[in-house]
């Protein structure tokens, strides 16, 4: 039986693999489909993590990760797990073809941006299309962006968005929002924001060196065409949490409304023995270090409550 598993290896399971490890948990193995890095790992480009000072692709920047976390002992086997369920004090995984047996689980899982399936979205991805403002708006300083959505995350985002950019337009298909009358209101207030309501966007477009703008059509079909370096799509997340499901769809542990795993500040779940980190978990700020510091926090709990 495995001491401690970890389940995937973004930020979140190797900074806990290398704190369980090295604070003398024997049997630790990290479970990871692909190779561990993450979801930054896409990233062209990462600036904000304290240390850090060069600026580094994610790739190049996760790599001193994989070599330091794996150094006390921390064992990865490229698995995906499909199922995670609890038997009696343990837990079992279940793989394509194994079935495996684990004191503790530490679910790293993440989550993944929805696309809008806007022509145009996929192609400038990461030039110029982001799903991320405290991540790429700094590329935006004194430039004008635009956001497309229309919850709490888009506002909220939107409102994050000016204090960088010049001015931002808010994009978005309804002529109201699915978002807190609070936040509504702030963005409503905003003088660098302006709403364009009830719209279809036609298409983002560009060229080599990135994006251009964006086009959109109105209630009456008149195409407008807007020009701006920066889109910021927020049109919801897809929390990686299947493997949290009983075969009935229900989950092991409890999720808050939008799917993400409820946790207490020790990233325990309400499951004894199952922690959640990272951006799966309830309330994550979606960055590299808050996930590494949920990480090395759900580690240091399973060293402590195995005393
Ligand atoms: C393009 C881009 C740019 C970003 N830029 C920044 C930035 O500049 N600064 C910043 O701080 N943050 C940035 N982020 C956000 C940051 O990447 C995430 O907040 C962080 O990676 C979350 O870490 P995590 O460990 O929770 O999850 P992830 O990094 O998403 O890792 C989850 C891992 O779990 C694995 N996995 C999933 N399901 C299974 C399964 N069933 N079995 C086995 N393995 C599984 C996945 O393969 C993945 O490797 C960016 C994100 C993106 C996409």
């Amino acid at each position: 039986m495995i001491d401690l598993a970890i389940i995937g290896g973004g930020p979140a399971g190797l900074s806990a693999g290398l704190y369980a490890t090295r604070g003398g948990i024997k049997n630790v193995v990290l479970f990871e489909k692909g190779l561990p890095g993450g979801a930054i790992a896409s990233s062209s480009e990462i600036e904000n993590y304290p240390g850090v000072e060069e600026v580094k692709s994610g790739m190049e920047f996760m790599d001193t990760w994989n070599r330091q976390c794996f150094r006390f002992g921390l064992t990865h086997q490229m698995e995906e797990i499909l199922n995670v369920s609890k038997k009696d004090d343990s837990f079992v995984l279940k793989t394509y073809n194994k079935e495996i047996e684990a004191k503790n689980v530490i679910v790293c899982t993440g989550s993944i941006p929805k696309r809008a399936g806007i022509k145009g979205e996929d192609k400038f991805y990461g030039r110029g299309v982001s799903n991320c403002a405290t991540c790429d708006g700094f590329f935006y300083k004194d430039k004008e962006v635009a956001v497309i959505g229309g919850g709490d995350t888009a506002l909220e985002e939107a409102l994050y968005l000016t204090n960088i950019a010049s001015k931002v337009y808010l994009i978005h298909r309804r002529d109201d929002f699915r978002a807190a009358p609070s936040t509504v209101e702030k963005v409503k207030n905003n003088k660098k924001i302006e709403l364009i309501l009830s719209v279809t966007i036609e298409e983002i477009f560009g060229d080599q060196s990135g994006v251009n703008g964006i086009k959109y059509k109105d209630k009456n079909d008149n195409i407008s065409t807007l020009n701006v370096p920066g889109i910021f799509v927020f049109v919801g997340m897809s929390v990686n949490h299947d493997i949290l499901k009983n075969d009935n769809g229900s989950f092991i542990c409890e999720v808050n409304k939008k799917g993400e795993v409820k946790v207490d500040l020790k990233m325990k779940t309400s499951l004894k023995g199952l922690y959640a980190c990272g951006d799966i978990r309830e309330d994550a700020s979606r960055q590299v270090i808050c996930a590494a510091g949920d990480g090395a926090t759900a580690s240091i709990e399973v060293i402590n409550s195995s005393h």
